[in-house]
């Protein structure tokens, strides 16, 4: 067992952190009060070569690994968190998915605009009747001859403001065998999108409404039957969001680190105190035992790059623990100057807050750890499971 990166990893996470610094360190403050996506940071991303890094050259990516896209993430993070998202959307979120299951066709028709940071893809997974249990969605898909035609809506849709293009999951048919995913442009008739509101974060999300709306039959992504397929996909969106709980926890560490090393109460530095000490010392085991769950899962990513669903949740439930729990000390040790706007720490507060409930809630991620403890499947809703039975 080595816990050491690779010498290829170590340089890559000393570029990606010298660009970091070089690029994007003087607007970090800034960027994080903006709720739009960044598309300037995105461009400057693809020409370091940090979008699409896990994607085959072949499909205009990196050829690199899944521990290769955490790498860049956690280093973009740590200098401007804002900006990882740029490194989510572009290797992690929904365009891993489309990466993963479009056919040559699609790949040509979406991915450059994508990877060159010209456009961003949101996802439309969530809907008002359907979060948690997400396969209970009732947005529908017919097919009608060439075409495919949408009813429903969904909410919550990250980077739905800024999107061109919305990976959204459907129903061609009853259960969870009848879900599927259909790739939608901005513009198409019939599809209508709200208007903007607000997380914790400040960051927008639209909620998505399909009247009637068709598109061409070459835009199915995933046909009935393709859920697990989609889910294997998301675990990489998981494994982002992961890395993103855990450098945020870090980067607001690291600022609170500096603070308490010259910041001076009673006539000694506050680092002085054993009370904050402690709390350091906390701080640090937990970012540490993070750190290995998150590289764990991405280290062992199967040939494809797809995390196991176990060391998925495992990873996700403990770094978004920790990033708020560590984000939130990181404020209470700060003082005022933490919960004011004049610092980041307070903006990772709030980011890490919403991990814990986005992309599968910590409470979600328990439940399939539980399942592999037991080796079975419990059924969340009531009435008698059939797998209970056995
Ligand atoms: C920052 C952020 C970004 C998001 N981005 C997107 C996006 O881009 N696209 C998209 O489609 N959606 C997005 N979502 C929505 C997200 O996927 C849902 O919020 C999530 O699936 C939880 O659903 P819910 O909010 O409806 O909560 P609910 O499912 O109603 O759950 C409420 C609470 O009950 C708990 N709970 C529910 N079921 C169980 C159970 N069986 N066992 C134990 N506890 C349970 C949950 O953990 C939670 O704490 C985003 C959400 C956030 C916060």
């Amino acid at each position: 067992m080595d816990f050491q990166l690779t010498e290829a990893q170590r340089l890559f996470a000393e570029a990606v952190r010298r660009f970091a610094h070089d690029r994007l360190a003087a607007g970090a403050l800034k960027r994080a009060h903006q709720p739009r996506f960044p598309f300037d940071v995105a461009k400057l991303a693809a020409d370091q070569g940090l979008l699409g890094i896990t994607l085959p050259e072949a499909d205009g990516g990196q050829g690199g690994s899944l521990l290769d896209a955490v790498i860049a993430i956690e280093q973009v993070a740590l200098v401007c968190p804002r900006s990882a998202d740029v490194i989510q959307a572009g290797n992690f979120g929904p365009i891993r998915t489309l990466a993963e299951y479009a056919n040559p066709a699609q790949k040509a028709r979406f991915l450059p605009d994508l990877l060159s940071g010209r456009a961003v893809i949101s996802l439309g997974m969530s809907e008002s009747e359907a979060g948690s249990a997400v396969t209970e969605l009732k947005t529908t898909a017919r097919r009608d001859g060439d075409e495919v035609v949408i009813d429903g809506s969904k909410v919550f849709s990250t980077h739905s403001s800024d999107a061109s293009l919305f990976l959204v999951y459907v129903r061609f048919g009853p259960g969870v065998d009848g879900i599927g995913s259909v790739l939608v442009e901005r513009e198409r008739p019939g599809f209508t999108i709200g208007k903007p509101s607000a997380f914790m974060s400040d960051e927008e999300w639209c909620q998505l409404y399909f009247q009637d709306c068709r598109i061409p039959a070459a835009n199915v992504l995933l046909g009935a039957g393709g859920f697990k397929k989609q889910i294997a996909g998301f675990n990489v969106e998981r494994i982002g969001n992961a890395a993103r709980s855990l450098a945020l926890g870090r980067h607001a560490f690291n600022l609170a680190r500096e603070h308490a090393a010259g910041r001076r109460q009673f006539g000694r530095t506050l680092s002085e105190f054993q009370g904050l000490q402690w709390k350091f010392a906390d701080m640090a085991m937990k970012l540490d035992a993070a750190q290995l769950l998150l590289y764990r899962a991405a280290a062992n990513a199967d040939d494809k790059g797809l995390p196991s669903a176990y060391e998925t949740a495992t990873a996700k439930a403990f770094c978004n623990q920790t990033g708020f729990e560590v984000a939130n000390e990181a404020v209470q040790i700060m003082g005022a100057l933490g919960y004011s706007r004049e610092s980041l720490a307070e903006y990772c507060m709030r980011r890490t807050r919403g991990w814990m409930i986005a992309g599968g809630s910590i409470e979600m991620m328990k439940n399939r750890i539980a399942e592999h403890i037991f080796d079975r499947r419990f059924d969340q809703r009531p009435g008698p499971s059939k797998t209970d039975e056995n």
